[in-house]
């Protein structure tokens, strides 16, 4: 299995750097760190400098309400990542999922994704270690980084909706360096690091999901049922967040031993009956902050069929990104189908000033903004 565990937050850095602001924590070190920047700022101070994209930090969860999850999938697309859009969206849930180029071979399942109201990400072509860190390699130079993301891109950028370019480095391994390279080239245009909360600490002898479909620390290749209850333990421990999982893998690698896929039909029902709901991963606020706001959603049906318009089942086959897929409810209380409703707990607004937006070149501009966010 190509993903492993990290520490969490390993890679959390004293700045970030979030469309055209330098935020700084608290070092002059991390100051110095940043190319073009002449003078250590004071902690805490932002500095508008250009177009600069990508953080320097990781983008996580914790900005979420209580309770309020975020289902990611990395490493596809896979066998069976056409059923788990399909089975997600029946089940009101819209995902993000982290594609490596090397794994897209041909673009129908991207197609289904987007119309299924979920978003894609990059995770790299080759699924190469930036850093070097997880897989004891070296680090990778600047322009080996900037082909890793430029060669996803260049496949998945039609897909992307509404400008929302999000990465996620592969192992979660990331750095200033690669920070660095990544906002010297066109690859700017990327938010990331999009890290998680959930899906690295199951347990003793567990990571995540890959880490079930083999032999563990243990010795043992676990159940589908063996590994939800792990990530339910988590969820419930940690308690809101960005889930990781892998779409991709199976039990011995057989889509037919069951995996990954057949975990999520686990979770989905039991984490609804918990009261926990999901959103969109550019819905985490902390995330949709750095993020180009969606269009407006469509009007409502003058026709008046007298039900409200789902949000969450758009007809297969057109292009979503003009509707808010951003806001999924999975309490059953809710709608009685677990489909979003208006008010429904767990909705979390991604729009940003129009205004700010249109002057940072489509990406929210905080330098605009009165709000300041938190350094990562
Ligand atoms: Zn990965």
């Amino acid at each position: 299995m190509e993903c492993r565990p990290k520490a969490r937050d390993a890679t959390s850095t004293s700045g970030r750097v979030v469309a055209g602001c330098i935020f700084f924590a608290t070092t002059a070190v991390g100051a110095a760190a940043i190319a073009g920047c002449e003078t250590p700022p004071a902690a805490n101070e932002h500095v508008c400098s250009g177009a600069l994209a990508i953080s320097t930090g990781n983008l996580t969860g914790t900005s979420l309400p209580p309770k309020t999850l975020a289902l990611t999938f990395d490493d596809g697309p896979g066998p069976r990542t056409s059923e788990l859009s399909t089975y997600l969206v029946d089940n009101g849930i819209a995902a993000g999922f982290f594609l490596n180029g090397k794994m897209i071979h041909d673009t129908t399942v991207l197609t289904q994704l987007i119309a299924d109201g979920h978003v894609i990400g990059n995770h790299t072509q080759t699924h190469a270690s930036l850093t070097g860190k997880s897989t004891g390699s070296w680090h990778l130079d600047d322009a080996t980084t900037v082909s890793e993301v430029a060669e996803t891109d260049a496949l998945i950028a039609p897909f992307v909706t509404a400008n929302r370019f999000m990465f996620r480095a592969p192992y979660g391994d990331y750095d200033w360096g690669s920070a660095n390279a990544l906002n010297a080239s066109a690859m700017s245009k990327y938010t990331g690091n999009i890290y998680w909360d959930i899906g690295d600490h199951m347990g003793p002898h567990r990571a995540a999901d890959w880490d079930c479909w083999s032999p563990g620390k243990d010795g043992i290749v676990l159940t589908v049922a063996n590994c939800a209850e792990l990530y339910l333990e988590e969820i419930d421990t940690v308690g809101k967040g960005v889930i990781l999982m892998h779409d991709p893998y199976s039990i011995g690698g057989d889509p037919a031993n069951g995996g990954t896929v057949d975990t999520v039909k686990i979770l989905v029902p039991a984490l609804k009956s918990k009261g926990y709901s999901f959103v969109r991963i550019d819905a985490v606020p902390d995330i949709a902050a750095t993020l180009p706001p969606l269009p407006p959603s469509p009007a409502p049906d003058p026709g008046g069929s007298g039900a409200a318009p789902s949000r969450l089942t758009p007809a297969r086959g057109t292009r979503a990104d003009t509707h808010d897929w951003t806001t999924t409810a999975g309490d059953p209380a809710s709608s009685g189908d677990g489909k979003a409703t208006a008010g429904a707990p767990g909705l979390v607004s991604t729009e940003a000033p129009v205004d700010s937006a249109s002057a940072s070149g489509g990406k929210p501009d905080p330098c605009a903004s009165s709000p300041q966010r938190k350094p990562a």
